[in-house]
């Protein structure tokens, strides 16, 4: 107990650091014991059932021992395209347990994870918080050589280390950035504190001006208009107000957000302060999913690096009075914290559950307080909206969506990573741009967007036409969409649901038994239309997760309807699909019975 009361000391029992302290006695543990919950409760000033819905709600906050090495093995649709079953069966044959087990001498764990972040080089892994990457069933045999040699994990690497600050002492990491094209806004030069100067000459409606002149709208797939909220935010009665940076991507398939972190976190930084300027803030929060922990040290120096040059801290920027300061809050992996409100609840120390809305974030946020939370991209495209002007950035682009948009593509390509692009790209620009032949399906915008087959390649990226968050999926011909995607789209869904609305607890499950009823050969017509009207009933769930989670299956049912009518029986109208003869035939066998044919 001597480790853990100095952990809550550090957060000066503040229980509403509950996720750093949970963290924290994780990393010295191995897992959380479950005898200490009552006393972390007591301390904290909590109950028990307050700690333990916390506890019980994040994947990485374990509740028995993980094993000395650690093994979250991505079960993203991504990861299986490119061999994720092989390695798994590598891992299961070599460590002699199952996925979901520690090996009985404690050195093993084996788990599924959802999408890491890795999707452009996957089959991809967490061990003991770093990523190993591009796994094969060869490397998979070195690594547990390794482990059982009782080798540190950061020795267990053959490759290089990765492109750019992958390969500072700082991260050290294999990694690659996988930057295909860089743009004019997020790639246009950037001197750290050029900007916050630039931006505190003007006054913070000059500011906010700028951006809404820019048109700027949020990159995180809502795309509401940036300057539109600070200004809600501004007018906000005065008093203690914070910027949120939401750096929890975790849709599967989008991994932008890891290669601004790694490569441009003083832009990102630099942004949030102008934000806190504009606002009237004085403390931001990047909120960043555990996934990325390997580059914390990374981001905290680059931090430690803006306060030395004092373009954050007190007097910020030069200006008397203007203070700003930035801290890092890590998640714990809950793919719904990347919806705002919940990723607040997360950030004060609770499950990372929904909040209803009204009030929205810009009146009652953080702790009650106004609160704008942005996106990574939408904060770094901010410098240098100030920096070069709004009239520039509305030059680039379309009318309705101005400016670049960095593009995640992965699965069936050449060169799968990172693109900045003008919005007003094409599908089928895109598609020659990485590589891709013989496509089959492009999934945009990740689970929660919409599975689009050639007819709608023409469609362009922009907020007047294809929407997205980001993440661009590619499938060429050999793949099976309604097993590998649509199944998989539903499995993260069911997982990744915080269970509060019945709808999105329950409808996702009745769903794929019905899509898993109809790939059996068991469906007939009538579950396809079952599928459809039934999906309308998530529509009501409170939040985004639940509201887009039938998505893989209604838009696999408009674009590939002919898949699902390959499928079902047409000359029935109702089938179960229940064998009396089969269900009995265990008993039967069992008790020396024949059945009554
Ligand atoms: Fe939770 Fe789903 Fe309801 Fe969102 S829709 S609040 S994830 S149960």
């Amino acid at each position: 107990m001597e480790t853990v009361k100095k952990i809550i000391d550090k957060y000066n029992a503040d229980p509403t650091r509950l996720m750093d302290i949970l963290t924290d006695i994780r990393n010295e543990k191995g897992y959380i014991p479950h005898e200490l919950n009552q006393k972390i409760a007591n301390a904290l000033g909590l109950s028990r059932a307050d700690l333990e819905q916390t506890l019980s709600f994040y994947h990485f906050f374990p509740q028995k021992p993980t094993g000395k090495y650690t093994v979250y093995l991505n079960n993203s649709v991504v990861a299986n395209m490119m061999g994720r079953d092989q390695v798994r069966k590598t891992f299961e044959e070599e460590a002699g347990i199952k996925f979901g087990n520690v090996s009985t001498d404690g050195s093993i764990g084996l788990f599924n994870t959802s999408c890491i972040g890795m999707s452009d080089q996957e089959p991809a892994a967490i061990i003991n918080e770093l990523i190993f990457i591009n796994l094969t069933p060869f490397r998979v045999k070195e690594i547990v050589r390794d482990m059982r040699a009782g080798k540190p994990v950061d020795q267990m690497f053959r490759a290089n280390f990765g492109d750019g600050s992958n390969n500072s002492d700082l991260v050290k990491s294999v990694v690659t950035n996988h930057i295909r094209r860089k743009g004019p806004v997020l790639w246009d030069p950037h001197t750290p504190g050029e900007t916050i100067r630039k931006a505190v000459r003007m006054t913070p409606e000059q500011v906010i001006d700028e951006v809404k002149r820019s048109n700027l709208r949020g990159r995180g797939g809502a795309g509401f208009p940036t300057g539109l909220k600070w200004e809600f935010c501004s007018k906000s009665p005065a008093g203690e107000k914070f910027v949120f940076c939401n750096a929890d991507e975790g849709e599967p398939g989008t991994f932008k957000d890891r290669v601004i972190l790694t490569e441009l976190p003083k832009l990102l930084f630099e942004g949030m302060a102008i934000a806190g300027y504009a606002i009237g803030a004085t403390n931001g929060i990047l909120y960043i999913r555990h996934e990325y922990k390997y580059l914390q040290k990374h981001l905290e120096k680059a931090l430690d690096d803006l306060r030395a040059e004092n373009i954050i801290g007190n007097d910020a920027a030069g200006i008397k009075g203007f203070t700003f300061n930035i801290r890092i809050q890590y998640g714990a992996g809950a793919y719904v914290c990347g919806e705002e409100s919940a990723l607040l609840e997360s950030a004060e120390g609770k499950r990372g559950e929904p909040r209803d809305r009204p009030p929205f974030p810009v009146d009652k946020g953080y702790m009650e307080k106004p609160t704008i939370i942005n996106n990574v991209e939408t904060l770094c495209s901010v410098v240098k909206i100030i920096k070069n002007g709004s009239d520039w950035y509305s030059s680039l682009g379309t009318r309705e969506s101005t400016g670049t948009k960095l593009l995640s593509i992965s699965g069936d390509c050449r060169f799968p990573g990172v693109y900045e692009v003008e919005w007003g790209f094409s599908i089928y620009d895109i598609l020659q741009m990485v590589g891709a032949t013989d496509t089959q399906a492009v999934q945009a915008g990740g689970p929660s967007g919409a599975l689009i087959g050639p007819i709608e390649f023409k469609r362009k990226l922009g907020y007047e036409d294809l929407a997205t968050g980001g993440s661009l999926i590619i499938f060429n011909k050999t793949r099976e969409l309604l097993e590998d995607v649509v199944l998989n789209f539903m499995e993260f869904f069911i997982e990744e649901s915080c269970g509060s609305c019945s709808t999105c607890r329950n409808l996702p499950y009745i769903l794929k038994n019905k899509l898993e009823k109809i790939l059996r050969g068991n469906g007939v017509m009538q579950d396809i239309d079952d599928l459809q009207e039934w999906s309308k009933i998530l529509k009501f769930s409170r939040c985004g997760l639940g509201q887009t989670a039938a998505n893989p299956i209604t838009t696999s049912i408009k674009n590939f309807r002919y898949l699902y009518e390959e499928k079902v029986q047409k000359d029935k109208e109702f089938y179960t699909g229940f064998s009396l003869a089969s269900a009995v035939k265990e008993s039967c066998e069992a008790t020396g019975r024949n059945p009554i044919s």
